[in-house]
């Protein structure tokens, strides 16, 4: 239990810097307005979020995390965008769950290109070898934009994880 990586709602808890975060997060924080997320636990963290974020809008510091439902519909392209598969092992019918190329915790925000569909098992190999998963791509550094950030893929390739949900073949 020690090395399991933070739940998405542990994160928003903890993530208290809101200093390292990019500039365009400022229109998702406009997209998550819109539908109110059904469990009472996850609306009152995001809520909370959500008045923060608001009140430093005019710095445009703000985090890009979607609503519930939105999330819902960023979690299924990424998993179509690898066809079901770890885009790490490229194993199939294993759990997959999103993770964040650049940490909630680093700023990182819920898109397509800075979320993998990752098995548990290489989820958590992710998070227990940073350096490692950080020259693969699967992890961004603080410092780096996950949208320019190419990431090695289970086939070999290393590719740019567009916004819409695609592969580019990274230069
Ligand atoms: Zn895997």
């Amino acid at each position: 239990m020690t090395s399991r990586y933070p739940t998405r709602d542990e994160w928003l808890a903890m993530a208290g810097e809101e200093d390292e975060l990019p500039p365009d997060a400022l229109r998702l924080v406009e997209k998550a307005a819109g539908p109110e997320p059904r469990q009472k636990r996850q609306r009152l963290t995001r809520r909370t979020r959500m008045r923060q974020h608001r009140r430093e809008e005019s710095n445009l510091n703000v985090g890009g995390l979607l609503g519930s439902s939105d999330y819902g519909l960023l979690k299924q392209l990424v998993r179509e965008r690898a066809s079901h598969l770890c885009e790490k092992c490229g194993r199939e019918n294993r759990r997959l769950t999103p993770h964040h190329r650049k940490l909630l915790s680093q700023g990182g925000y819920d898109g397509a290109d800075n979320l993998a569909s990752l098995c548990s098992q290489d989820h958590d190999w992710c998070h227990e070898h940073p350096v490692e998963a950080m020259a693969a791509g699967w992890i961004v550094p603080s410092y780096e934009n996950p949208a320019t950030y190419p990431m090695l893929l289970f086939d070999g390739r290393r590719v740019i994880l567009t916004p819409g949900g695609e592969y580019e073949q990274a230069a």
